[in-house]
């Protein structure tokens, strides 16, 4: 049986309970070792076998599952974040499936969901946006034309970009395109949840330069939005005048 994990955006005691039995219970554990926070492993039993699949192959990670399998042990496939985005969970399943080999998913909390505890906002504000845009520049990974940053930035809804932070200049200016304008609230927020984490508050106009001078290029999520700003309306569902399944509402 093969468990893939979400480990969580960094901070050792924000896996799930049910991510860290897993781990506790593991033979073997494969963890994506430039993002998972090695401390994590401290839940391994004695005599685990870990791997790091930062230095390993499709064609590795498969195998060693297959040989623990053949063994009767049990696999933690642990992945950063949350593993349904960017984590390349698919492939490997895919195979796992051709194998006859067992697996099952515990989700972890994403890093998207950190970035934005770190600065205790809210994504979705009443009269602001309703919608997260959760995307990436191109890098060596393509992204379907019809998915380019400045058509989705028509929108001007509160946007996440993950993968992105080495190309701030070509974010700015895709940006800027749609609906978003140079003053336009943004944010730079390096390993959330870790003990390392920066949160740098900036504009849409200033992100290179901010992400520079902070010597920001990497694990980090850019937030975009007037999600960031001052204005928003208070929700209905706690207005006193609003009656819910679940309350009356006192005013007329
Ligand atoms: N599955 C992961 C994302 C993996 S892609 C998740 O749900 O978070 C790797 C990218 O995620 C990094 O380049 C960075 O943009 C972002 N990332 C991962 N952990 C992060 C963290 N703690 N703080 C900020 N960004 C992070």
């Amino acid at each position: 049986m093969v468990h893939f994990v979400g480990a969580g955006p960094g901070a050792p005691d924000l896996i799930t309970v049910r991510g860290a039995k897993m781990l506790e219970q593991a033979d073997v554990i494969i963890y994506a070792g430039s993002l998972v926070n090695p401390a994590l492993l401290e839940r391994a039993q004695a005599n685990c076998a870990v791997y790091n699949s930062a230095t390993m192959t499709l064609e590795q990670v498969i195998d060693v599952m297959r040989a623990a399998e053949k063994e009767g042990k049990t696999t933690v496939r642990l992945h950063t974040g949350d593993m349904s985005l960017y984590g390349a969970i698919r492939e490997q399943m895919d195979r796992l499936d051709e194998l006859g080999i067992a697996y099952d998913d515990t989700p972890g909390v994403s890093s998207f969901c950190g970035a934005a505890a770190a600065l205790c906002a809210e994504y979705t504000l009443p009269g602001v946006s309703q919608s997260v845009v959760i995307t990436r520049m191109a890098g060596r990974t393509p992204v379907p034309e019809r998915e380019r940053i400045s058509n989705f930035a028509r929108h001007g809804a509160t946007m996440v970009l993950f993968l992105s932070t080495g190309l701030l200049e070509e974010v700015q200016a895709e940006l800027l395109q749609g609906e978003y304008t140079e003053q336009t609230p943004a944010a730079i927020v390096y390993k959330a949840t870790w003990p390392e984490e920066k949160v740098v508050r900036c504009t849409v106009g200033t992100l290179a330069e901010r992400a520079k001078q902070e010597g920001i290029h990497k694990t980090a999520l850019i937030l975009v939005g007037d999600f960031l700003g001052t204005e928003y309306d208070r929700s209905l569902l706690y207005h006193p005048a609003f009656t819910t399944e679940f309350r009356e509402g006192t005013e007329k």
